[in-house]
């Protein structure tokens, strides 16, 4: 574990030599005191981004050259991806294979935004057609400069490579703060793209608390563009810090998605699907189908299935051979969900599953996978984000009210609809108010795909071509080719 921020390719003490505690969410124990940076170790690492944006080589260099080096981060990811997954699973909580699962997904996400590098050199620039002839038009793509990255904890280093690797990719230079419940990785990602070579002050990563370290990042002066993924009313705070120097900003925020499950489905595949939607990663997904929407003549049978399944999740340590659920990521998290629970119980909710501490496990921040009906469509578990393995489910009549239901939310990140009738789910696709929408499964994420929401669940889309695009600025080079004079002026 390193115990030293990185910055401009070194590894150094914070400067007003602070540390955080990260506890394992399963034992409750610290297992590491994590350097804690503010704003001056920010200011620092802004400082060796912007020489190395200005003056450094990374820039200049050819999207073959960049790609290389993405590549060679990708390896090192994927030669030591059991022993980082476990540093995830004692940060995180989540089960061994899902930790798996993040780091090959990470090596994935560094080697598409090599090819897309590659791609660069390919189009360097193209050509705008003008309707006058005397003039000659090209765009051309320009990395934005120097990047600020603020990344939430539910999957540490995979969160990181969403950001990471497509400003890499682009030419931009980067200061990365990860969030105070998981730096471990984020700090390993140091160690990693100093073995790959990548220039001193390129990547630079501090880890700190969201006020100390995160909020200098925001409103630092040296910062030309803001990505972050987080809860809404931090996205705000870092919408008005970016407002004041016009920053360009990338928002992926929270959402409540819904899951609309019609009655000609199959029964096992709607369950596997729902659950998956709902408990994978213990349920702290920002796409998770939180909200499932049954159509009526299904729902007493999916329930009772649902209810039966979700009881059989083995629950436990991450490490633990077969665990499936592990335990939330930290002490606020779990009580913030309890409390959510009891305050739906007390909105009139019924608890169908689930709901409490699991039996046996009685240290570290465990809940059973929880099912809640009954609840108004107006009510706080309905409406807002739990962030945990707790899924609202609700029956609907037909496809007009599913659909109206499942709008019904300030949240617009990820849909879900289900049904053997492939024509009903492309309409309802079309019809959802979301970025991301899932026929007959639910959060399969791919790299090269693009990931964001609609209302308060962002601003822009990372992943895919779309991820590079918010790194890149777009210059027009247009030319008088003509030899005759302007003549406004100076007439002849
Ligand atoms: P959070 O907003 O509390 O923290 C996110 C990051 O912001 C952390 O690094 C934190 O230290 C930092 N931060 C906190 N206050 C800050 C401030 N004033 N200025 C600058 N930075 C600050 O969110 P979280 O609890 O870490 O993550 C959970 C949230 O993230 C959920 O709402 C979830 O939906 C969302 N999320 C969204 C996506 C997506 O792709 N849309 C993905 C993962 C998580």
């Amino acid at each position: 574990m390193r115990d030293k921020l990185f910055i401009d390719g070194q590894w150094a003490a914070p400067a007003e030599g602070g540390t955080f505690p990260v506890i394992d969410p399963a034992t409750e124990e610290t297992i590491f005191q994590a350097p804690a940076g503010t704003a001056r170790d920010i200011d620092h690492a802004v400082r060796a981004a912007r020489h190395a944006f200005d003056h450094g080589p990374w820039p200049r260099l050819s999207g073959k050259e960049r790609a290389g080096c993405l590549r060679r981060i990708a390896d090192i990811i994927l030669a030591r991806k059991e022993e980082l997954a476990r540093l995830e699973v004692r940060d995180n909580g989540k089960p061994l294979p899902e930790a798996i699962w993040d780091m090959e997904d990470t090596a994935g996400c560094f080697n598409f935004y090599a090819g897309l590098a590659e791609e660069m050199d390919e189009h360097p620039e193209e050509t705008i057609v003008l309707t006058e002839p005397r003039f000659s038009s090209k765009v051309v793509r320009e990395p934005v400069g120097v990047a600020g990255a603020i990344i939430p904890w539910n999957y540490p280093l995979l969160m990181a490579s969403w950001k990471v690797a497509p400003a890499l990719a682009a030419g931009c230079t980067m200061v990365l703060k990860p969030s105070e419940l998981t730096p471990l990785t984020a700090l390993e990602l140091g160690a990693i793209v100093e073995e790959a070579g990548l220039p001193a002050g390129v990547l630079n990563i501090v880890t700190g608390l969201g006020a100390d370290a995160g909020q200098p990042l925001s409103e630092h002066s040296g910062v030309d563009k803001l990505a972050f993924t987080g809860s809404v009313p931090t996205g705000a705070k870092i919408m008005a810090a970016a407002a004041r120097d016009i920053k360009n900003i990338s928002l992926e925020l929270g959402g409540k998605s819904p899951f609309v499950v019609f009655a000609d489905s199959d029964i096992d595949k709607a369950v596997e699907w729902i659950m998956f939607g709902i408990f994978w990663n213990q349920g702290q997904v920002c796409s998770a189908t939180s909200r499932v929407l049954v159509e009526e003549s299904l729902y007493p049978a999916l329930l009772e299935r649902l209810v039966e399944e979700a009881a059989r999740i083995r629950i436990g340590n991450g490490l633990a051979d077969g665990t499936l659920l592990g335990p939330l990521v930290s002490k606020g998290q779990y009580d913030k969900v309890l409390a959510a629970i009891e305050r739906g119980r007390q909105e009139g909710a019924t608890i169908a599953g689930g709901g409490k501490r699991p039996a046996g496990l009685n240290t570290g921040y465990f809940l059973e996978p929880t099912i809640l009906t009954d609840m108004a469509e107006d009510s706080f578990v309905w409406k807002e984000e739990i962030f945990g393995p707790v899924v609202c489910v609700k029956p609907f009549r037909d496809e007009e009210d599913a659909i109206r239901m499942a709008n019904n939310s300030r949240f617009g990140l990820a849909a879900a609809v289900m049904s053997k009738d492939r024509v009903r789910c492309e309409r309802v696709a079309r019809a959802f108010r979301a970025g991301i929408v899932w026929i007959n499964c639910s959060q399969p994420t791919f790299t090269e795909a693009p990931w964001g929401g609609y209302k308060q669940s962002g601003i822009g889309r990372e992943l895919g071509r779309w991820g590079l695009a918010n790194y890149l600025e777009t210059k027009q080079i247009t030319a008088f080719e003509s030899d005759e004079p302007w003549g406004w002026y100076i007439k002849n």
